[in-house]
């Protein structure tokens, strides 16, 4: 699907702005701390910021990840982001929030250390609990001062998620952004209670959610398709100059529901169906057994979809996520081949940095 690609800016010069309190002028490359909770030991912890501040006008995009403490393949799309040389020629403003949930990082964990998930405590608070004060001063500082946003995500510990970008298609300029993100699914997700993408789009700003991969782990394929996606989003947006090697993915699949299949009993795992895969109605997916085998019960497919996310975790009881399905209208082809394709193509874009992959 071609997407409608908004109209050019003109390359008016750009002003000043501010963030946390410093003044950016046009052409300068700034690193900004804002205070956080501090750490019990007192020893402050400050949300970072990288900013880009181009030296013609154009729109403001946050890039940001680990909302979620433990999802760090976005951080490591955000440290690529900010060594490209095309960031020379940006127009507008690009500011980066490589770790949101610092505290969440600090311990691996996807909550903060009171326990609450920073994407369910938006707009957050002054005076609330420690993930509404965060949620607040990242909304306040970061989000309410941008006119785009992306937000970097993955699956939960011991979950993989095939890349795939989560947005309210019914807007049509956040439709246009995420299919310019370029990767092989596109999903219509319904708004969270205390998102982030819930107050942003109350806001007016469009908001791209792209998972990808799992919790706690780099996946080079996922952290690729990352860095080329921003990058299509940006020129999509007249940011960054287009491309001739920008390939887009123009026959994403759409798809506006998805379920989990849960395991039907506890025992051991063993999954028959890969990533990407089509799986039509009544396809086994995966068999369940006991340690022996002796007993083993197929786990099935209720409906035509494709397989966009799954356990990595064998062990398993009854009533477990195990498969996330994604359902279509149209008939899709299985998207295993476009897949292989999408792979393929990040691989001879090597050029999008000089550094070595994680293998
Ligand atoms: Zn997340």
């Amino acid at each position: 699907m071609s997407t409608p690609k908004p109209a050019a800016t003109t390359a008016r010069k750009s002003k000043p702005i501010e963030f946390g309190g410093q003044t950016i002028l046009p052409g300068q490359q700034v690193t900004v701390d804002i205070p956080l909770a501090s750490m019990v030991t007192q020893q402050s912890l400050p949300l970072t910021l990288r900013i880009y501040h181009g030296r013609s006008e154009g729109p403001c995009l946050f890039v940001s990840a680990a909302i979620h403490g433990d999802e760090i393949n976005g951080v490591e799309v955000i440290r690529r982001l900010q060594k490209l040389k095309a960031l020379k020629r940006l127009k507008g403003t690009l500011v980066l929030a490589p770790i949101v949930n610092v505290h969440g990082f600090l311990d691996k964990t996807r909550y903060l250390p009171d326990g609450r998930d920073l994407n369910r405590s938006f707009p957050g608070s002054q005076r609330g609990t420690l993930a509404g004060r965060v949620a607040y001063t990242f909304l306040e500082e970061v989000v309410n001062k941008c006119t785009h946003g992306i937000d970097l995500h993955t699956g939960a510990r011991h979950r993989d998620n095939l890349p795939q970008i989560r947005a309210d298609l019914d807007q049509p300029e956040t439709a246009a952004m995420a299919h310019a993100f370029g990767v092989p699914v596109v999903m219509h997700s319904a708004i969270r209670d205390g998102s982030l993408r819930q107050v942003a789009g109350e806001n007016g700003t469009p908001i791209l959610l792209y998972e990808a991969g799992e919790a706690l782990r780099f996946d080079e394929v996922c952290i690729r398709a990352g860095v080329k996606g921003v990058m299509n989003v940006m020129r999509h947006l007249g940011m960054l100059p287009s491309s001739s090697r920008a390939k887009h993915v123009d026959d994403a699949m759409i798809s506006r529901s998805s379920s989990w299949v849960r395991a039907p009993i506890s025992g051991i795992f063993r999954a028959t169906i890969a990533m990407g895969a089509k799986a039509e109605k009544g396809a086994v997916l995966g068999i369940i057994a006991d340690p022996l085998g002796d007993a083993e019960e197929p786990v099935i497919a209720p409906k035509d979809s494709i397989v966009i996310g799954r356990t990595n975790l064998p062990l398993v009881h009854e009533g477990e996520a195990l498969f996330h399905l994604a359902y279509y209208d149209d008939a899709v082809d299985d998207i295993a081949e476009q897949w292989e394709e999408f792979e393929y193509s990040l691989d001879e874009s090597m050029t999008l940095s000089e550094e070595p992959p994680i293998v």
